[in-house]
Order: C-alpha cells, then sequence, then structure tokens
C-alpha cells in the first residue's frame, strides 16, 4: 500500500491542479491513498507579490474544495487544511471548514514561504493550539529561505510537544542535513520525502528510524506524471532493497496511517 502525504490541487506556482489530476495518477502509479492541501489558499505569490483582490479566497472557500474531493473519493482522500495566518488567522470561516470537513481533516498545513511568516512566529500559535486541541497533525514546507528554515519547525515542534511535526521537504533547497539532525532530536517531529533525494531520506532512516519519514512528493505539481520523476521511481524501486520490509512498509503507509489516524483498506492484493 501507497499513502502520499504531501498532494496538492488548486492553484500554485502557476499550476492549476485538478482532482482529476490526482486520482488519475493515483490509479496509474498505485497509489492507495493521498492527503491533500488546496494550493488556492496561499497568501502571496511565487515572487512575494500581493495577489489581486478578487483571487484571495477567505480559508473556508480555498479550501472547501479538498473536503468536497474527500467527500466525492471517500476512503481515497484525506484533507490537509492551508492556513492562512497572515491573511485571517483562526477565526469563525476556518472553524466552520474544520466541522463540515469532519473526519476528513488530518492535518493543518503551514507554507511559511507563502505566507512570508515562520511556523514559530506568534501569529502561528492560534493554529498550533488548535492542532493540539483537536488532536491532528501539522505538515510544515520547509526550505532554505527566511521563513521556512528548518530550525523555525524544530523550535515549534519543541514549543508544542502534543503535536505532530511533519517537516515537508526535510529542507528543500538544501543537503538536508540540518534537517535530519533537527528530525531526529524531538519524538514528535517527522520528515518527508517530497523533492528529497532518496539518499537524504536513507540517511535519516539509518540514523533515525524508519518511524521517523513519511512518503510525499507534491504530485501532481509537475502534471499527472510527476511520479515519473527519477527521485519517485527510487522510491518506489530500488529504496525497497535499501531498507528493509517492515522499514519500507512504514516509510510507504505505516507512520502516515499511524500519525494520521489513518485506517485506510487496500484495493489491490
Ligand atoms: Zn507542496
Amino acid at each position: 500500500m501507497i499513502i502520499d502525504s504531501h498532494v496538492h490541487i488548486g492553484e500554485l506556482g502557476g499550476f492549476h491542479m485538478k482532482p482529476e489530476h490526482v486520482i488519475h495518477s493515483m490509479e496509474k502509479y498505485g497509489v492507495d491513498y493521498s492527503l491533500v492541501s488546496s494550493g488556492t489558499a496561499v497568501e502571496f505569490d511565487e515572487q512575494h507579490g500581493s495577489l489581486p483582490e478578487d483571487w484571495l479566497y477567505d480559508q473556508y472557500s480555498a479550501n472547501l474544495p479538498t473536503v468536497e474531493m474527500a467527500r466525492q473519493y471517500d476512503g481515497r482522500i484525506g484533507v490537509a487544511v492551508w492556513c492562512k495566518p497572515h491573511t485571517e488567522g483562526v477565526n469563525a470561516r476556518l472553524l466552520r471548514l474544520l466541522d463540515e470537513g469532519g473526519a476528513y481533516i488530518k492535518a493543518l498545513k503551514i507554507h511559511p514561504y507563502h505566507s512570508m511568516m515562520p511556523v514559530n512566529a506568534p501569529q502561528m500559535q492560534p493554529y498550533l493550539r488548535l492542532a493540539a486541541e483537536r488532536r491532528i497533525p501539522v505538515v510544515v514546507h520547509s526550505a532554505g529561505d527566511e521563513w521556512s528554515q528548518p530550525r523555525y519547525v524544530y523550535e515549534a515542534a519543541k514549543a508544542f510537544p502534543d503535536v505532530t511535526f511533519v517537516m515537508v521537504h526535510m529542507g528543500l533547497c538544501t543537503d538536508n542535513t540540518q534537517a535530519i539532525e533537527l528530525i531526529g532530536s524531538l519524538p514528535n517531529l517527522y520528515g518527508d520525502t517530497t523533492w528529497v533525494r532518496p539518499e537524504a531520506a536513507l540517511r535519516l532512516v539509518k540514523k533515525y528510524g524508519a518511524e521517523k519519514l513519511l512518503f510525499g512528493s507534491d504530485n501532481p505539481i509537475d502534471g499527472e506524471d510527476t511520479y515519473a520523476h527519477p527521485f519517485y521511481r527510487t522510491y518506489f524501486g530500488a529504496f525497497k532493497e535499501w531498507v528493509t520490509p517492515e522499514e519500507y512498509e512504514l516509510i510507504m503507509h505505516g507512520n502516515a496511517e499511524r500519525l494520521f489516524g489513518l485506517s485506510i483498506s487496500e484495493k489491490s492484493t
């Protein structure tokens, strides 16, 4: 079984990703379940320009398509709610979405780059408290830029020991070394494989255990064949030989099931 813990629909970086793209690619590459967030909720564009007024969706409207997708493809899709700490914060619209999404809501998604705000900033705290109250993990984009530093995710995870944090990308555009050390040093901090060299992911597994790594991809950001990227081909293929069968099962689905509270019936086999 394969669970992809990092999938998108909506607008992101000039891409328009539809639910059908996700479903087709899942079927083509044998992915059983995807945790989906809506790129339409970005607060600033790639160049950190403000978005046009008529494009700025509120947290409810921006995330609602993911809840609708989860309902339509019941049992195959979970929702990571993309938060807007810069322009909104925890408000009635967000709580309404969480209520309507019910059991489909599996995580909160924080994107420090697109919010121009580190995850350990004071304005993020209401979201992290909400995650603690509702017992849902927080998945956080991490990279080398000034807002997305891995150490900010570490600091947030340290301040909220009851919340599970996934450090997505393990420091995009870095050699992942710092991210791996930080992930290894807190029990509630995990890494994912999204655009992470398989050799770097293996270092995390060998040093701190397979329990610390989740499979994720950013599908379908490069189209329906995002999984054909050499990194993902390796995770689906050769990586199996690099770790034990037990470790492989944890990385590809077991950790996601445990951390996001999923129970998924396998279609194939
Ligand atoms: Zn992403």
